[in-house]
């Protein structure tokens, strides 16, 4: 990286491992269109060491990290402030430090939703939904959907306690909205499950690089040709599920919009300006074959 000044302001991603990332390329590449004199780095944090790097940050003097995979919870009590959607999920992937002060973000479940209106574009309200997995991105997206007003969302995992945890989560705020889970090694339940539904998200990395002859569920030969099918998983662009998905003539997507969206949430909150997502999505489709 060139630029790098005694000026600069330090952003960065909190995790363990991160070296599979592609927010530094992202917020690099923004940072730059934007003119801004500021860069991403990667912080790879033994898990042990979470509460000195955490302690760190502010000493340093960085301006800001998102956290991924495994301290999204485990942040939440560095933080002061709370922003809405951290505080509901009980996990925070953007920090940021001004003022003396730790605030935490989840600009997962608005990132989600404006993939969604930005690509998608069909309206989730009455839909009836799948959602592979339960983990972390699951309960964003469960929120989001339920705040969408979708009918129904069915979790298939393959740890029922985990499904029940999101939904015990969210039964009271959301007393309208129908849920059922099934686990994915039913595959009667399943086979109906996917014939019936409207929308099929898959929030597992199941069928992410290197293991890309993998998926979640095999999906049935008739489905409703209008059923939309949206990968959380963005390495390869086209992971099997979608390709089975492509060859059952569904609408398919892949996880690229919802990086872009929740990346350009932190970027505003970090620096006030707009993100540059097409620049930025055009950079990314060019250098990493997305
Ligand atoms: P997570 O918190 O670790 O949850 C992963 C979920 O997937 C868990 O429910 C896990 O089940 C399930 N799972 C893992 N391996 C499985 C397998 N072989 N078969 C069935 N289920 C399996 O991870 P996450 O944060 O939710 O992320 C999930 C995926 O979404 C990752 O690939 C991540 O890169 C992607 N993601 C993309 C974006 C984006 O912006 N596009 C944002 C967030 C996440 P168990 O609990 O049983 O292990």
């Amino acid at each position: 990286m060139t630029g790098i000044k005694g000026t600069t302001q330090i952003f960065g991603i909190l995790g363990y491992p991160v070296g599979h990332s592609i927010s530094p390329l992202m917020h690099n590449r923004a940072f730059e269109l934007a003119g801004l004199d500021m860069c991403y780095i990667p912080f790879e944090v033994d898990p042990a060491q979470l509460d000195h790097a955490i302690g760190s940050l502010a000493v340093l003097g960085v301006k800001g990290v998102n956290v991924t995979i495994p301290f999204k919870e485990d942040v939440l009590p560095h933080c002061q402030k709370l922003g809405e959607s951290a505080r509901i999920l009980g996990a925070v992937n953007t920090i940021s430090l001004r003022d003396h002060t730790v605030y935490g973000d989840n600009t997962d479940c608005d990132g989600f939703i404006n993939a969604w209106r930005e690509e998608v574009q069909s309206p989730l309200e009455g839909t009836r939904v799948i959602i592979f997995g339960a983990g972390g991105s699951a309960k964003a997206v469960y929120y989001a959907l339920a705040r969408e007003k979708v009918k129904k969302i069915t979790l298939f995992t393959r740890d029922l306690t985990k499904a029940h945890r999101i939904y015990n989560h969210f039964s009271a705020m959301f007393p309208e909205l129908q849920e059922e889970t099934g686990s994915l090694s039913d595959e009667e339940m399943l086979q109906q499950s996917l014939c019936d539904c409207d929308v099929i998200i898959n929030c597992t990395p199941v069928g992410m690089w290197p293991h890309t002859d993998e998926a979640p569920a095999v999906l049935p030969q008739q489905m409703k040709p209008s059923t939309l099918l949206y990968d959380l998983v963005y390495n390869p662009a086209e992971t099997l599920l979608l390709r089975e998905g492509r060859a059952r003539s569904l609408r398919i997507y892949n996880g690229l919009g919802m990086l872009l969206h929740q990346g350009a949430l932190s970027f505003e909150i970090w620096t006030g300006m707009r993100f540059p997502l097409q620049e930025v999505r055009n950079f990314l489709k060019e250098n990493l074959d997305l």
